[in-house]
């Protein structure tokens, strides 16, 4: 009798062909495109199915600004793991009033009261647990109806990200993965927010190009990298929501 595995493997193969081709178009076609292209095409070809996710950094921000001048109704959505910085809070609060928009906010399953006397302080004892309880299992579900979800990923921020691709799969979550500011750098990020006066976190005048959540990130010194202050003193450099097993998703 004929079993099914060798159709499904057959079918997973081709598909597998089909969306390394598929994607790899797309990636040679905006390799040299500008970020509002990029943004104008995604927000244009996924409508409605399009989320734009934001930790409210200053890239974050500019990504914000662009998106809301192409589609004010755009999705934007953030997780409030519950330890961001007051500062971060009030960026959000400045913000929407800013855009007169209000951003989707995704919460952990459980309050910080309740997370710290189930786990204690998880971020000291095993952040890469507390990272996926409290970013990764929430994007989850912020992505539940999604088809696409565009990032503010640069390649120029960290190692692990220097081959971030404008569009790919994430398998992970059934989207396409979109990072339409990969090619730029922080000069042209702060050019922008001056340009267009977008409202930044005050903690960026104060050395800390990086801002997470106010347990994993202090300050960095002048000429320290801009994610040293990111989890600081432990080997983890990535929350898991863009790297996992090792490498970008
Ligand atoms: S960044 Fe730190 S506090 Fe925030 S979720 Fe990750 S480990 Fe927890």
């Amino acid at each position: 009798m004929t079993t099914i595995a060798p159709v499904q493997t057959e079918l997973t193969s081709s598909f597998d062909s089909w969306q390394l081709v598929f994607f790899s178009r797309l990636n040679r076609r905006f390799e040299h495109a500008s970020a509002e292209e990029i943004l104008r095409w995604a927000i244009t070809d996924f409508g409605a199915g399009l989320s734009i996710g934001t930790s409210f950094g200053a890239n974050g921000m500019v990504m914000i600004d662009m998106a809301l001048r192409i589609d004010p109704d755009v999705d934007i959505f953030y997780i409030d793991t519950g330890y961001f910085f007051p500062e971060t809070y009030d960026l959000i609060d400045r913000a929407q009033r800013h855009y007169q928009r209000t951003f989707r906010r995704i919460t952990p399953t459980l309050s910080i009261e309740d997370h710290e006397e189930a786990h204690g302080r998880l971020y000291q004892i095993d952040p890469d647990r507390c990272c996926h309880l409290r970013k990764v299992e929430p994007l989850t579900q912020a992505l539940r109806d999604s088809t696409a979800w565009v990032t503010a990923l640069r390649r120029d921020q960290s190692k692990t990200r220097a081959s971030t691709s404008v569009v790919r799969w994430n398998a992970r979550h059934n989207v396409v993965k979109i990072a339409p500011l990969v090619h730029w750098d922080e000069n042209e990020i702060w050019d922008y927010v001056d340009k267009h006066n977008v409202p930044y976190n005050a903690l960026h005048d104060q050395s800390y190009p990086s801002i997470g959540c106010w347990p994993c990130t202090r300050a960095v010194a002048p000429g320290e990298d801009p994610r040293a202050g990111r989890w600081a003193g432990m080997s983890k450099t990535e929350c898991g929501l863009h790297w996992a097993n090792g490498g970008g998703i």
